[in-house]
């Protein structure tokens, strides 16, 4: 079977071409899958019995299995899918004022391997297909879509959007057809070649960094990745990044007890973003005693400490206090499941 979802209309158009002799019917196509979220060609009434059929045979439109839902007292929602290939995922659905975020993973595993985050201490695993990522979306629109607003989008999941280009531009094309780029956000843990590809597209998306601490020694033990993508190659290709009007780089500083929370380690994030249009998101640490057994979040204090320094030098902060905190939803915090799901 030959997987619809992950494409935009030109993408669907080209695909269905063979089978869809007439341009208007392929559009029509299109339109029940990226803006009805059609889930079989059984749905699509306007077209032919005999189409349907045949359409149904060759192609799949078929979204990612939701085997559990673990829904917090704050609204938030996480996800548990299952693949076709038996590989699980987490994504979360945070309903807002007047907004609905949903933060999506774009592997299964993540190979950077940061020692503070439990998808990293799982290990590498494989890249989503483009199905698989707007699958996410499509599932979660259909469950938690009332009168919530715009749909916002942050790849905050599982996984390093950046070392899975190959997919997430095409899942970025067709998420595109329904969400405006700037409703979406890519986060990375500085994968510089991603960044620069990232730059280069025609419409990008919003960047996120994180930074997780302010020098080269220390980023270097939290994310080995650091070793590859030096901090400072960093810096000029985030300052190098494009900004429409109005955007901002956001930088995450997960915050560890005394690791990266002091106010010495403020002024040097302060010193490094110095000039860039920015906001920093600070995100006291999620601990998990079994898979990152000895990390803790600072006191409420400290972090309070932390978001003045960075406040009194002019930056825009925000912390992330407890969004989807009672069921780890916070992004960066999904684990799949190891169990085998029945
Ligand atoms: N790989 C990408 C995107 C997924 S991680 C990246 O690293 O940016 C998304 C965010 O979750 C990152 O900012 C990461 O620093 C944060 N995170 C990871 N582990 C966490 C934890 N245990 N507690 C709080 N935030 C965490
Ligand atoms: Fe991967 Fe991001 Fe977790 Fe680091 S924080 S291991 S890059 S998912």
């Amino acid at each position: 079977m030959i997987q619809l979802t992950g494409k935009d209309e030109a993408g669907l158009i080209a695909a269905l071409a063979g089978d869809v002799d007439r341009p208007f019917r392929a559009r029509q196509i299109a339109r029940w899958i990226l803006h009805r979220g059609a889930q079989s060609f059984d749905e699509m009434t306007d077209l032919p019995r005999s189409l349907r059929q045949s359409l149904g045979k060759k192609y799949s439109l078929a979204d990612p299995e939701i085997v559990r839902v673990v829904s917090s007292s704050d609204g938030s929602s996480k996800y548990l899918f299952r693949l076709s290939d038996g590989a699980t995922i987490e994504a979360v659905a945070i309903p807002g004022r007047d907004k609905i975020t949903l933060c999506l993973s774009s592997q299964t595993g993540c190979a950077v391997g940061c020692t503070f985050c439990v998808t990293g201490q799982l290990g590498p695993g494989r890249n989503l297909e483009a199905h698989e990522i707007v699958g996410q979306v499509r599932a979660l629109v259909r469950r938690e879509i009332r009168d919530s607003g715009p749909v916002n989008i942050v790849f905050m999941g599982m996984g390093e959007p950046l070392l899975n280009t190959a997919n997430l531009g095409p899942a970025l094309s067709a998420l595109y057809e329904t969400i405006s780029p700037k409703r979406i956000t890519v986060s990375t843990s500085g994968i510089i070649p991603g960044i620069r590809w990232l730059a280069g597209l025609p419409r990008h998306p919003k960047l996120a960094v994180s930074l997780n601490a302010p020098d080269q020694t220390l980023r270097q033990k939290l994310m080995p990745i650091t070793r590859r993508y030096p901090l400072a190659e960093l810096m000029a290709t985030v300052r190098a990044f494009p900004l429409e009007r109005g955007r901002r780089i956001t930088f995450e500083y997960v915050l560890i007890r005394g690791v990266n929370d002091t106010e010495k380690q403020a002024r040097a994030v302060v010193r490094l973003i110095h000039g860039i249009p920015a906001k920093v998101n600070l995100i006291p640490l999620n601990s998990d005693p079994i898979f990152l057994p000895g990390l803790e979040r600072p006191t409420d204090e400290v972090i309070d400490r932390f978001a003045r320094v960075l406040r009194d030098a002019g930056k825009t902060v925000t912390v992330r206090w407890s969004k989807g905190h009672d069921v780890a939803a916070a992004c960066g915090q999904l684990k799949g499941s190891h169990q085998p799901v029945r």
